[in-house]
């Protein structure tokens, strides 16, 4: 396609940059920043990386139904590939360039330990449908992280094989729901109790399993209003479903005495521990009354995150809970590791299975290479430092932004909008300035409970130089907004972005998932290809 390779013009195939060439290049990069095409509208058919032999004739036995035309797959040669890809990786922010302070979402280092050990052959190869005799070392891996996992939360059992934080809230709730079965009671407790704050993940999990969701209001202080909770406690709830530390960056403080109340109105508490970052190695959730949590261990054990995964998030449970966890258990019969899978006999009554084969081995291994290297007191450490660096932020910006609430925080330093207050300048606006400034923003509007809110989690890898720097990003940035003068300016970021302002409503309402040709050529139109 001849057109995609004239840049001058800004990019065939439609992409409306708005800032399509006024760079005053001829090729419309700037520097470093090179204006990347989508894949089809590189290279030309027939060009292909790879030297294939003819296929033999075959007899034809598709009964006509051979494809006719080319296949309209963009013919790039290997280093064309190579360096779409590697131009595309570098417009991505990540954890290894910079600060990345996405409240609840905790973006941890991921040490490189992790990874050469995740790659062992022993490991990186194994295959999930290999004999149960020839993987007992990855068996006794899951058994490993497994201990760890009860030991720091204080809880008798877990279940592995849940994907991700919000597929373990599943996992915990279809064991509540199994609990409650059992007792005769699920008909009758319909009703779930989920602070306003909560992640949107909590009451969505309780809608999917058939339960009524009702909100409990936050006192001014941040914490769940225990009057209120008290009052919504009755016969018809099966369980609360609360984050400690919660979403606004607290402790609920009287957890111990929610955990109470909850059990004697006969429901169960779900904790949902994506922050266990903040506490782990300090507070034992089995302690403070749970009775069952997941913990993202992307969120706490480091391994990646982000792009949709892979994550993990095993559930602990208690005792009560305990034999519901899902197949497959890992079980030792003697000097023999066993994998009981769906229907084998073990003491209990599995929920069944939520998840294909074990777990997410690759996690399981990066998240016990990071406990191990870190040891009991090392992850102490974690928490502390998680909380420090949060709070250094706070205490930084608290004369310039507004704290949504008073007192130290957690792990994450939370903001409400009043400081731009009649300035023009919405958190909205404010985010985008940051990335002029070369920070992926903080997590904006969440909690919702939090006009504007800008939740900042720093996590406790980032050394204090390079939070300096960011808190005099934003120091700068409040400074500009309180001029009452920058509006515009702020309106126009990100000036320096690969795109600028996007259209975020119309994205989301209106995806475009499919890429059409602006001019077909013959042969190479991948949807007409589709329909032939
Ligand atoms: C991240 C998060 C979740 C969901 O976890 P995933 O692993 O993303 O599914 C649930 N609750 C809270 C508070 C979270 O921060």
């Amino acid at each position: 396609m001849v057109q995609s390779l004239d840049r001058s013009q800004g990019r065939a195939g439609g992409v409306a940059t708005g800032s399509a060439n006024n760079h005053g290049t001829y090729t419309g990069n700037r520097a470093l920043q090179i204006e990347e095409p989508l894949i089809f509208e590189m290279g030309q058919t027939g060009r292909c990386g790879v030297d294939l032999p003819e296929p033999p004739k075959v007899k034809e036995r598709l009964n006509g139904l051979r494809r006719k035309g080319t296949i309209g797959l963009p013919g790039l040669a290997e280093p064309q590939v190579v360096q779409h890809y590697t131009r595309l990786s570098q417009k991505n922010y990540a954890i290894d360039m910079g600060v990345y302070p996405l409240g609840s979402c905790t973006m941890k280092h991921n040490p490189r330990i992790n990874e050469k050990v995740a790659r062992l052959p022993g490991i990186g190869d194994l295959h999930p449908l290999q004999p149960v005799s020839t993987v007992q070392g990855a068996l006794e891996l899951i058994d490993s992280l497994a201990h760890w996992l009860k030991t720091l939360t204080g809880m008798p059992a877990v279940a592995m094989s849940p994907a991700a934080g919000a597929h373990g809230e599943m996992c915990g709730m279809m064991a509540i729901a199994a609990a409650l079965e059992a007792k005769g009671e699920r008909a009758k407790r319909k009703t779930v109790l989920a602070p306003e704050s909560a992640h949107g993940t909590n009451p969505a999990t309780a809608a999917a399993l058939g339960f009524v969701v009702k909100p409990i209001p936050a006192n001014d202080r941040g914490r769940v209003d225990l009057a209120a909770l008290k009052a919504a406690l009755g016969p018809d709830v099966a369980a609360i479903m609360l984050t400690n530390p919660n979403t606004c960056g607290l402790f609920e403080s009287d957890i111990v005495e929610i955990s109470k109340a909850v059990h004697e109105a006969g429901a169960y508490f779900y904790c949902d521990g994506a922050n266990f970052n903040a506490i782990v190695g300090r507070v034992r959730p089995g302690d403070l009354g749970i009775d069952c949590m997941h913990i993202n261990l992307h969120k706490t054990f480091s391994t990646p995150h982000g792009g949709g995964g892979p994550g993990a998030g095993p559930v602990v449970l208690s005792a009560p809970l305990a034999p519901y966890a899902p197949y497959p258990w890992i079980v030792k019969d003697g000097d023999t590791w066993r994998v009981a899978e769906d229907g084998a006999k073990v003491e209990g009554a599995p929920l069944g299975r939520l998840k294909a084969f074990h777990g997410q081995m690759g996690m399981f291994t990066r998240a016990l290479a990071y406990i191990m290297s870190h040891g009991a007191d090392g992850l102490k450490q974690v928490a502390e430092d998680a909380v420090l660096n949060a709070n250094y932020v706070m205490a930084a910006l608290k004369d310039v932004m507004s704290p949504a609430f008073e007192g130290p925080c957690m792990h994450e330093a939370l903001f409400d909008d009043s400081f731009l207050k009649d300035t023009g300048v919405s958190t909205l606006d404010f985010a985008k300035a940051m990335i002029d400034e070369g920070y992926h923003p903080m997590t904006m509007y969440f909690p919702l409970v939090v006009h504007g809110a800008m939740l900042i989690e720093p996590t406790e890898t980032v050394a204090k130089e390079d939070l300096d720097q960011f808190i005099g990003a934003l120091r700068s940035l409040t400074a500009k907004a309180k001029t009452g003068t920058a509006a515009e300016d702020f309106k126009a970021a990100p000036l320096y972005a690969p795109r600028r302002r996007l259209d975020e409503t119309l994205a989301a309402r209106k995806p475009v998932l499919r890429w059409k040709p602006s001019n077909n050529p013959p042969g190479i139109d991948p949807l007409k290809q589709a329909a032939e």
